[in-house]
């Protein structure tokens, strides 16, 4: 039987799109210019057994419909049904909330609807809902205190490139000679930062410290660069200072203490497994022991709220490896654990695509996921936030779960939406939060553009928030 998506226009409109990504391993056909939107069955000799058509009035509602019928014409069934958007929790939030009684959210109504119109199954179901529960009070605390904003400093530096990148990184070694002149113009950057939260009554709450991974600069220059954030930014109302110290290898003494001294009271270490023969295979340049050594080395400095990141689904890797895994992470104690599902980005990295597919059981990434929940629950762990991207494999989904009281705010509210966050450096999003609507400016992503055209990203900047430019 051949299943073919009929559509109106050259190529399928984009919500019909997101929908087809979800069956993006199922052999569907595609053939424009058709009246309406409508969904054939054919036999093996083109005799059409069956045509549905779907009514595209409401987006929605049209979504649900497409996903319905190709659900039951291929035998697919998505964990988390119906729903496209990368904000799972969003759509949680904002049913309980549209049907708040007595100004208390209906998480049950939210269930139900995930169930009977999104046909989201009970597992990603539970997980949406205690997510969103955990979620309360910080969402609860923006509302009240509007003037809280975050600040996001991107370091576009690694020690190397792991294979299945999405952020915009560069191997440090390569572009040595530009890493001076971007503390430079990030400096000037983080001035404007300033200046707009100072004019507009800004505060600024959260920190958080990313890239890249900006321990990849060599102690001197990691400390230039802490400096640059305490000497520009007003810390006084500040809470979480995060930093992502992802890569183990990056990760000194000298770091940690300038890290520590400036406050960082957040930090992250990304093993992403602890098998080595998947380290290597994905680029990662440094061992496990490493990972046990950046940890002793930063428990020695008093870091006592460290995040570990892990992938399900990386190249090669079973269950048994991905159990490994937990267990050796097990052993290191950390605060916090984001359990993501690998995402494939782009068709360049289609190789990378079929050569995990080929060594996965379909199910294999349903058992590794619900490892991941289980292991954190046993630890005490709740998930505080959760999202979603495009091509994840087996439409599953990312985690942050951590013991109460080391949640991430900057984490949960950038996948709300619901606060302001200035941004500076290659790569970074600036959000505006006002009135209902979100605005966005964007950081060029290369170093080499960054480089020469710093002064536009601050002045994108400064006309988006009413700000005159510093003289
Ligand atoms: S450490 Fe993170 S940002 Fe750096 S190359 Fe690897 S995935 Fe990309």
């Amino acid at each position: 039987m051949k299943v073919i998506l009929k559509h109106p226009g050259e190529h399928p409109d984009y919500h019909v799109y997101e929908i087809l990504n979800i069956f993006s391993r199922c052999d569907i056909k595609y053939e424009p210019f058709s009246d309406a939107l409508s969904v054939v069955c054919e036999d093996g000799a083109g005799n059409e057994l069956s045509r549905e058509t779907i009514d595209m009035t409401d987006r929605k509602v049209m979504k649900r419909s497409l996903y319905e019928i190709l659900s039951r014409l291929t035998g697919y069934e998505s964990p988390w049904g119906a729903i496209t958007g990368v904000r799972p929790c969003k759509t949680v939030n904002d049913i309980a909330a549209k049907n708040a009684k007595n100004g208390e959210p209906d998480f049950e109504e939210a269930d139900r609807e995930l169930k009977d119109f999104y046909l989201v199954s009970g597992q990603k179901r539970a997980l949406a809902i205690s997510t969103a529960k955990n979620q309360r009070k910080f969402l609860e605390d923006q509302r009240n205190n509007p003037q809280k904003i975050d600040l996001y400093v991107a370091i576009p530096f690694c020690p190397s490139r792991c294979l299945y990148c999405s952020f915009t990184s560069n191997s440090i070694i390569k572009y040595r000679k530009y890493v001076d002149s971007y503390l430079d113009h990030l400096e000037e950057e983080l001035k404007c930062c300033a200046r707009i939260a100072k004019e507009n009554g800004f505060v600024f709450d959260s920190i958080y410290l990313g890239g890249g991974t900006p321990t990849s600069f060599d102690d001197e220059r990691f400390e230039r660069y802490m400096s640059m954030i305490l000497n520009t930014i007003d810390m006084s109302t500040v809470g979480e200072f995060a930093l992502e110290a992802g890569r183990p290898d990056s990760i000194t003494e000298g770091k940690l203490r300038t890290a520590k001294t400036a406050g960082v009271n957040r930090l992250s270490i990304n093993p992403q497994t602890m098998n080595e023969k998947t380290l290597r295979r994905i680029g990662r340049a440094h061992n496990t022991l490493q990972v046990y050594e950046a940890f002793e080395l930063a428990r020695k400095e008093g870091f006592y709220n460290i995040n570990t990141d892990i992938i399900a689904g990386l190249p090669g890797e079973s269950i048994d490896d991905f159990a490994t895994t937990l267990e050796k992470i097990g052993g290191l104690s950390p605060e916090g654990l984001t359990v993501h599902t690998l995402s494939v980005k782009r068709a360049a990295d289609l190789k990378l695509d079929l050569e995990t597919q080929s060594e996965l059981r379909p199910d294999d990434l349903a058992v590794m996921t619900t490892m991941g929940y289980d292991f954190a629950i046993s630890r005490g762990m709740l998930p505080f936030y959760l999202y979603r991207q495009k091509n994840m494999l087996g439409n599953h989904e990312n985690v942050g779960y951590c013991l109460p009281g080391h949640e991430s705010p900057y984490n949960i509210h950038i996948m709300e939406e619901d606060k302001t966050i200035l941004a500076a450096g290659a790569g970074s999003v600036t959000k505006y939060v006002t009135g209902g609507d979100i605005f966005r400016i964007y950081d060029v992503k290369s170093i080499e553009e960054y480089d020469s055209r710093w002064q536009e990203m601050i002045d994108r900047k400064n006309e988006l928030f009413g700000v005159a430019r510093a003289k």
